[in-house]
Formats: C-alpha cells, sequence, structure tokens
C-alpha cells in the first residue's frame, strides 16, 4: 500500500492537512514512529511531517511562563545542541530556564535521538514511560492544542486519557508547551536497567514552589499514564508550611521525608512486566522520592546560604 507523505511549510497548512485527513500521523523527530512503521505496528495512510514547520521550532518568553514549541528536541532541552537552533528573546539557554526538563531530556535515549527526538513527539505518543512527562506534571505545564477550530490549553494532568492515549482531537496537534519559569529548585530521577538507552522502569519529577508554598510531583512508568502523588504533595506542602520550613531553609525532618516517600509510592498503579515488577516499581519510587527531596531541598537550603541568611 503506497503511503502519502505531506510536508506543510507553515502550522496553517499543517492544520487544514490534519482536518482534510485526521487520520494522517504527524511525524516530528520519527524516533518513536519510524519504529512503530519499521516493525509493521502501524501503516498509516498518509504521514504529516511537521519538521518545515516554523512555528513548531523554537522557544519565548510571554507574559511570564515559556512557550516552548512542540518542535524543541532534547538536544535543544539540554543545551547539547549549543542553542544555535532557538530563537527565544531571553538572555540565556534553554536549559538554564527549566532545570528539571533538562535533567529529564539528558536522561533521554543516545546523543541521535535526543537529537532528533521532540518534546511534542514524546507528549503525541503519550507513553507512561515518557521522559518529559514528570517534570511537566510537577510544574503544572499546559499543552497547546490547535486545529482549525482554534487553540486550547490542556493543563498536562489532564493531557493524558489512558495507555498511550491523550486528550488531543483527531484534527488536532500540539503546537507548544506552557511552563512557568520555577522559582525553586526541581529534580528528576529514573530507573532503568543500565545507565543510556533504556525505558524508565520507574521514574519521578518534583519541583519545589517557593513562591506560592507548594510541592509538584510526576511519576512515570508506574501507572497506565503519567500522574501526580497529589498525597504526597499535599502532605509535603502542609508539613513545610506548618513548620516554617519555607522561611527556615532547615534540614528536613526524617520523618517528612519518609513519609512523603511512602505516599509517592502509594500512589503509584504499577504492573509486573518485562522490565520489573509492579513490588520493585514501588519500592524503587520510594527510593527516587527520598533521593529527589533531598537533593530540592538541600538547593533550596544553599538558596539561603548564597543570600547570606534567611530566606
Ligand atoms: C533508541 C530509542 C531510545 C529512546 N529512549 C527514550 C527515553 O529514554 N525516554 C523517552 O521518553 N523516550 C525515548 N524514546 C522514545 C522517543 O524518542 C520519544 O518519545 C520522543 O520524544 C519522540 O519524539 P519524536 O519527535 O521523535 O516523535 P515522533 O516519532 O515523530 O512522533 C511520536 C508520536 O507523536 C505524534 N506527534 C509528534 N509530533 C506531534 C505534534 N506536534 N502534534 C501531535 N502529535 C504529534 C506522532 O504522530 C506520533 O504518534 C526512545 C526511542 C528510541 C528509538
Amino acid at each position: 500500500m503506497l503511503m502519502e507523505f505531506l510536508q506543510p511549510e507553515s502550522l496553517a497548512e499543517a492544520l487544514a492537512a490534519k482536518a482534510a485527513a485526521p487520520e494522517a500521523v504527524p511525524i516530528a523527530g520519527g524516533t518513536d514512529v519510524m519504529v512503530e512503521l519499521n516493525f509493521a505496528r502501524r501503516r498509516p495512510p498518509t504521514l504529516l511531517d511537521l519538521t518545515r514547520v516554523p512555528e513548531l521550532a523554537g522557544w519565548s518568553l510571554k507574559g511570564g511562563r515559556l512557550r516552548v514549541g512542540a518542535g524543541v528536541t532534547y538536544a535543544d532541552l539540554t543545551g547539547e545542541r549549543g542553542g544555535d537552533g532557538l530563537v527565544g528573546p531571553l538572555p540565556g539557554r534553554l536549559p538554564g530556564q527549566l532545570p528539571g526538563l533538562a535533567m529529564a531530556a539528558r536522561t533521554v535515549g543516545s546523543p541521535q535521538i535526543r537529537n532528533r527526538g521532540t518534546i511534542g513527539g514524546n507528549l503525541g505518543s503519550a507513553s507512561p514511560a515518557g521522559d518529559c512527562h514528570p517534570m511537566l506534571l510537577a510544574a503544572s505545564a499546559d499543552i497547546e492544542a490547535a486545529s482549525l477550530r482554534g487553540t486550547r490549553i490542556i493543563p498536562v494532568d489532564q493531557f493524558f486519557t489512558g495507555v498511550k492515549r491523550s486528550a488531543l482531537a483527531p484534527d488536532e496537534l500540539i503546537t507548544a508547551v506552557w511552563i512557568s519559569p520555577p522559582a525553586g529548585p526541581e529534580q528528576f530521577a529514573k530507573i532503568g536497567t543500565r545507565n543510556a538507552m533504556v525505558i524508565a522502569v520507574a521514574a519521578f519529577g518534583l519541583a519545589l514552589h517557593p513562591e506560592r508554598r507548594t510541592v509538584g510531583t510526576g511519576i512515570g512508568s508506574a501507572a497506565p499514564t503519567p500522574i501526580r502523588a497529589r498525597e504526597a504533595e499535599a502532605f509535603l506542602t502542609a508539613a513545610l508550611n506548618d513548620a516554617g520550613l519555607w522561611q527556615s531553609r532547615a534540614e528536613l525532618p526524617l520523618a517528612v521525608v519518609t513519609e512523603f516517600a511512602d505516599l509517592v509510592s502509594a500512589a503509584a498503579r504499577p504492573i509486573d512486566d518485562v522490565r520489573g515488577t509492579a513490588s520493585y516499581r514501588r519500592r524503587a519510587l520510594a527510593v527516587l522520592a527520598r533521593r529527589t527531596l533531598t537533593w530540592a531541598w538541600n538547593d533550596y537550603g544553599r538558596g539561603r546560604a548564597a543570600a547570606g541568611g534567611e530566606g
């Protein structure tokens, strides 16, 4: 069967093509799509190449939030590409603006995959193991989706609707991700069977939000979709506020760290599969949660030291 290959050169053309052929499969870096085609898991009648759509590239600061184009690659996020393709008005590079996402991007695949793979493609695949997702959840990011009908914003915790399923309508494309520049430390950690080129067995993202005195979390690879550990967030937020820890930046009580880790582990709904058992994933998540909280809180404490006293 012949496959049609569409190559729009603007967002308007891409949206018109998707509206005319909603079954067309968008292709950005192709690092998921080409695997599916090569293994004959999918044979779409039409591929919609997004790599020539300028509106999906680059990033900018608008209304105090970062708008990261769907076509931004992992190499852009880590800075491996040297920032050459980035067209943001900000001084400084994207990795410095989004440290948690840069950490997650550094764990993805190999240099080749990081050069091609995009944040929009990660969301498009909507895998429970996608490495961007825990940090996007922890940062309360929003997904910008567009169609000929208009543009809408989907909060990331409403974007994932099932295993590899998302809230995207058949005629919609992901155009960007909106994230507030973090005001506090972020951390990401994942466990796999080796250090590189591995799908996470479990992953965890944590963001401290001192400006609103809350914390954000994201769990990967341990539920049908990426999820937030809401009880853990509420517990830690209350514990930090009740003890005045945002102000004092004092060491975290061990009981708080342990309870947070247990609540993160309890939030997971993992399965046994070839990569790991459900009980291993729960255990691993508790360890990841404890470590990331300790690292992030140490960073926050160092903020006081750097400022020379009370924060
Ligand atoms: C060897 C290897 C290692 C990998 N390692 C990792 C890893 O460590 N962590 C990880 O998270 N992933 C990993 N992946 C998976 C993959 O690289 C990522 O999911 C990547 O982000 C996909 O981006 P892409 O641009 O290549 O997407 P594509 O393959 O082009 O597309 C992926 C999906 O998203 C859809 N899509 C793409 N762009 C849009 C858009 N703008 N709007 C709507 N839908 C869109 C496509 O139709 C498709 O369904 C790996 C893949 C390989 C082959």
